[in-house]
């Protein structure tokens, strides 16, 4: 990864930098920072501007042979230890490392909760006691091609204690042409004899401009929009892509709520069987949520009555939808149709088809609406 892919952190990049032109590399470094603020991302690029045979002041080349390993993660002088899930005996991480490579290369601000979901249903993650004995392997190779090995210590924080000790010992000595990077969310959590170790540079959050910058490369969305989640994000690039899918999301459950409600005064019963159709063929997941949208949309027209503002908490689109909407929700029906969308979110729990959920609640709404 070369410093001009990772999002903002200039000051950040231009320690770094500097650290290498001066010759001053320490051994053993930990990124600490919160989840989404571009840690691993600069640690590649920093791994990489170290190896790069024709490195400039600002960057690393991105063209030698060097860089063009390290831009596929494949550099046989760049290993990667980071939390695995057991799975049928699979205790070390080089069982996993294509996939990670994978993962990383797709997106570099993963979380570790995303990789988790990714290799297994799993949401607790470890960097077994068998990796120290691997760690311990591959620093002990003579550098292959690059002047230096450096090891990319992914969560740091997720290493079993016997693991955690036997690295310690490395910290104490390590060889001249050895660099340690330990990319942690939670440094709190690491061994305060490994934290003594190592020179810990704190990464902030990435400044709101360049996140606003980045969502307008990455996603088709409006300046304003952009400046908005940018703000909300608080430096975190995954959080902002976060808010991204999940507007999209309300964006569209906004939409066949909005359906839903007309065809059902109208009672139009054509109408009502395809719209149930399109919600259900997004899956399982996608219909609940969509079901429990509904319920505060219900929720929040019923008090959208009481022309309370404080006790609103719509958006301005939603709210234009209910001007009008919100008098068809009232004392005599608001209890029955939350418990229809309950009843709903609970057969499809239990695979109920679908289909026949979705359409039989959409007609007990064409009554209820008229209460
Ligand atoms: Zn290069």
């Amino acid at each position: 990864m070369l410093f001009s892919e990772v999002i903002g952190q200039e000051n950040i990049k231009t320690q770094l930098l500097k650290a290498v032109q001066q010759n001053r590399i320490a051994h053993a470094q930990l990124f600490s920072g919160k989840q989404g603020v571009g840690k691993l991302p600069l640690a590649l690029a920093y791994a990489q501007y170290l190896c790069c045979e024709n490195r400039t002041d600002i960057d690393s080349c991105g063209t030698c042979p060097s860089c063009r390993k390290m831009a596929k993660l494949a550099h046989p002088d760049l290993h990667f230890v980071f939390p695995i899930v057991k799975v049928d005996k699979k205790t070390i991480c080089d069982h996993f490392v294509s996939d990670f490579r994978e993962a990383i290369l797709e997106n570099p601000y993963l979380s570790v909760t995303d990789w988790l979901n990714r290799i297994a249903d799993e949401k607790q993650g470890m960097i077994y006691t068998e990796e120290s004995h691997e760690i311990i392997r591959k620093l002990n190779f003579k550098t292959y091609e690059a002047p230096y090995k450096v090891m990319i210590i992914w969560m740091p924080e997720k290493m079993h204690n016997t693991c955690a000790n036997k690295l310690l010992k490395i910290l104490e000595e390590p060889s001249h042409d050895t660099v340690i990077i330990m990319v942690s969310d939670n440094p709190d959590m690491l061994l305060t004899t490994i934290r003594s170790r190592v020179q810990n540079i704190n990464i902030p959050p990435i400044e709101s401009i360049a996140i606003t910058q980045s969502l307008k490369t990455d996603f088709s969305i409006s300046d304003a929009e952009a400046t908005h989640i940018a703000h909300l994000s608080l430096g975190s690039y995954s959080a902002a892509k976060g808010l991204i899918v999940q507007s999209e999301k309300d964006q569209w459950n906004l939409t066949q709520f909005i359906q839903l409600m007309r065809f059902a005064w109208q009672a139009n019963y054509e109408a009502l069987r395809t719209l149930t159709e399109t919600i259900e063929k997004k899956g399982r997941e996608s219909t609940k949520s969509f079901l429990t949208y509904t319920q505060y949309m219900i929720r929040e027209n019923f008090i959208f009555n009481l022309q309370i503002p404080e006790l609103n908490y719509m958006t301005e689109e939603e709210q234009d939808f209910s001007k009008k909407f919100s008098s068809f929700i009232n004392e005599r029906n608001v209890e029955k149709i939350t418990e229809e969308l309950q009843k709903a979110e609970q057969e499809i729990e239990q695979n109920v088809n679908r289909k026949v959920v979705l359409f039989d609640m959409a007609l007990k709404f064409t009554t209820l609406l008229k209460k």
